[in-house]
């Protein structure tokens, strides 16, 4: 296992892509701190993550207020000694125009999606600078690099923003030993999506992916277990998209193949 006995806290953790990490991460062997806004949903994952035989605690905290953040990661450290590993993947993607959007809407998704890592990510500097290293992973998007697929500008922006930060936190927590990166997933099936996305529009957007298939929790759980790992040590400051080709999905594939195949 890779991870063997790492102490690992991923935000968000409660559904969706960050309750595939936090498996992912106890499937390597981590110990997990779950948190979530929701209580429920948080404990839930942390009873699968008992269930794989590693241990979990539960913390529902929004990652937006400081003080929340900082007590969840003291809390870690109180508990389990360490923080090897902070997942910072707690987001919100509403779907507004600009020119319809409050400049409330515009803050909240600032303060959660930018905020709540600039928060998580200050709160473990000083446990993981006196442990002698630490990895931290934020969970940007595919449309941090192009624009967003279903949210809005203020979305986009924001996992724009946390790649700037990655890049920037990697210069100045290189020298300890702390590797910075993040993930860029595509558009990914999450229990929620599934629900709300009628089959033919899925249908569409997989037949769309280069890939032929659309990303799933454990994809991006993947990329993360990478990040987390060792064999990632001389990486930093980077991210890995992990879309199934998405980025490159603006092509009609037969009006391509029919413009350039010989015979065709
Ligand atoms: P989701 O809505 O299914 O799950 C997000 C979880 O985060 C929820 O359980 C929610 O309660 C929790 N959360 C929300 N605000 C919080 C806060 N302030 N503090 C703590 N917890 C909070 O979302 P998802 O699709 O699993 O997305 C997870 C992350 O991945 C987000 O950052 C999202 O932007 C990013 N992402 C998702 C996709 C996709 O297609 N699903 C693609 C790219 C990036």
């Amino acid at each position: 296992m890779e991870l063997n006995d790492r102490i690992a806290l991923v935000t968000g953790a409660g559904q969706g892509i960050g309750r595939g990490i936090a498996l992912g991460l106890a499937r390597e062997g981590a110990w997990v701190a779950v948190n979530d806004l929701s209580a429920g949903r948080a404990k839930g994952t942390a009873r699968d993550i008992v269930a794989l035989g590693r241990p979990a605690l539960v913390f529902p905290a929004d990652v937006a207020d400081a003080t929340e953040a900082a007590a969840m990661v003291n809390r870690v450290r109180s508990e389990w000694g360490r923080v090897d590993i902070l997942v910072n993947n707690a987001g919100i993607g509403p779907a507004t125009m600009v020119e319809d959007m409050e400049r409330s809407e515009w803050d909240k998704v600032i303060d959660v999606n930018l905020g709540g890592v600039f928060n998580c990510s200050k709160a473990v500097i000083d446990v993981m600078k006196s442990q002698g290293g630490g990895k931290i992973i934020s969970i940007s998007s595919l449309a941090g690099k192009l624009m967003s697929f279903n949210a809005g500008a203020n979305y986009t922006a924001s996992k724009a923003a946390i790649l700037g930060f990655t890049r920037h936190l990697a210069f100045e927590l290189g020298p300890y030993g702390i590797n910075v990166n993040a993930v860029c997933p595509g558009f990914t099936l999450t229990p929620l999506l599934e629900k709300s996305l009628p089959p033919d529009q899925m249908e569409a957007i997989k037949k769309r992916m280069p890939l032929r298939q659309l990303v799933m929790p454990e994809h991006v759980a993947d990329a993360v277990v990478f990040l987390a790992s060792d064999r990632a040590r001389m990486i930093t400051g980077c991210s890995i998209d992990v879309d199934a080709g998405g980025s490159l999905a603006w092509q009609d594939w037969d009006s391509y193949v029919s413009a350039r195949k010989k015979g065709a």
